[in-house]
């Protein structure tokens, strides 16, 4: 894995839960208490996509909450990433094919990074928050070039 060496302030992160049992949220939740405390490495969670560089989205998708899933995507400032967490929103899980369900969620917003897991671990939800922060750093990178 890369190094962080562009992006000059703490990470910022909204939750989306879209449909999950609840499972992957608690290990979201277990992974900034003070076990594994992920705000010690400026990852921080907050309560408006506006604010937010990452999204963070669990569950397979309902279809009442797709539009709403694509407005809070939407919201967020560029550049940004969203990182699916557990196996649900990853293939739709138990949940695929079922007639309420409008997909896996890179069938409703893109997705950057996949963290699979039913539910997945702590370890494994900061990780693919710091793979989520290095592909921002590109796009970062990206649009400063394109300034210069
Ligand atoms: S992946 Fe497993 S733990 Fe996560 S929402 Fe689906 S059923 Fe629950």
């Amino acid at each position: 894995m890369g190094k962080l060496t562009n992006f000059k302030r703490s990470l910022w992160v909204f939750h989306a839960s879209g449909g999950s049992c609840n499972a992957c949220d608690i290990e979201i939740i277990a992974a900034l208490t003070p076990r594994y405390d992920a705000e010690r490495f400026g990852i921080k969670l907050v309560g408006s996509p506006r604010h937010a560089d990452v999204l963070l989205v669990t569950g397979a998708i309902p279809r009442d909450f797709a539009d709403k899933l694509r407005r809070i995507y939407e919201q967020m400032p560029d550049p940004k990433a969203v990182v699916v967490i557990g196996n649900c929103g990853t293939t739709g899980g138990v949940f695929y094919d079922s007639y309420n369900i409008a997909g896996p969620i890179d069938e409703v917003i893109p997705v950057d990074v996949y963290v699979p897991g039913c539910p997945p671990r702590p370890e494994a939800i900061i990780d693919g928050v710091v793979k989520a922060w290095l592909k921002i750093e590109k796009l970062e990178k990206e649009l400063e070039g394109k300034k210069e």
